[in-house]
């Protein structure tokens, strides 16, 4: 069966959706290189809740989980489907862990669809979350990404959305496309670990500008995931696009073929 890679996408701000900037730009232009996946199963951290769950309806809802932004962000949909199929699949490929069905809680959040919007914006291919479990340790959810990676053999696209550096207590709306030194140090950091050796992703919390970078942990979570895919494929990560905006949130992102 066709083989689907996994991939970590730096969102940013949710306007993202409706942007087009060099980030997104590359999102789209790498989702067109890819053959049609059977379905897409992210890890958003913005579903950052006590267990681990996966997304089970029919018809996700999209959700619009922020506030202040513009009226047209909240009328965008992504209308994709589910699959319970695919669900019974995500809960066989991270056993022993149990993994809740959430048949009616969760949907589409917008660390999926900001990005989805621009990878597949037909969206005609069903897309499922999986909860990051916040009772975890950053080692666990390394494991549970390399559980994870088996979908990627079964033509499942595996996506973690999140920031590896994401402080909003010190956004700089008047720089767009640049970040802090300490925020470049940070992301530098993360990436010469994630294209290299990306099973030692986690030694990275003794890094000086640790606590400025992860401020709390939900952004940087979803990179482990790719990190635990990344060192299944026995390979590091590849770079899509690099850079940091609004000062202190980076837009790096990740492939693992
Ligand atoms: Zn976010």
């Amino acid at each position: 069966m066709t083989r689907q890679p996994a991939v970590f996408i730096g969102h940013g701000s949710p306007m993202n959706a409706l942007e087009s900037n060099r980030f997104t730009n590359r999102w789209r232009e790498f989702a067109a290189t890819l053959p049609m996946p059977r379905a897409i199963v992210t890890v958003s951290a913005h579903w950052y809740i006590n267990a681990t769950a996966v997304t089970a309806m029919q018809t996700p809802r999209t959700i619009h989980d922020f506030y202040g932004f513009p009226d047209e962000l909240f009328a965008f949909d992504y209308p994709c489907p589910g699959s319970n199929e695919v669900a019974r699949e995500v809960v066989d490929a991270l056993a022993p862990v149990w993994v809740g069905l959430d048949t009616d809680s969760w949907g589409i959040d917008h660390g999926t669809w900001s990005v989805l919007a621009h990878m597949f914006p037909a969206a005609d291919v069903p897309v499922l979350q999986v909860s990051i479990d916040a009772t975890k340790s950053f080692t666990d959810h390394v494991a549970l990404g390399a559980s994870l990676a088996a979908l990627q053999d079964a033509n499942i696209l595996v996506l973690g959305s999140g920031n590896v550096v994401h402080n909003l207590g010190r956004l700089a709306w008047n720089r767009p496309d640049s970040g802090e030194d300490w925020a470049h140090e940070f992301d530098d950091a993360a990436r010469s670990i994630m294209t290299t050796d990306p099973a030692s992703i986690t030694n990275i919390v003794t890094h000086g500008a640790y606590s400025l970078a992860v401020p709390t942990p939900d952004h940087f979570i979803p990179l482990l995931y790719i990190a635990g895919a990344a060192a299944a494929s026995g390979r590091g990560a590849s770079t899509l696009v690099e850079g940091c905006s609004m000062g202190s949130l980076s837009m790096t992102s990740y492939v693992v073929d």
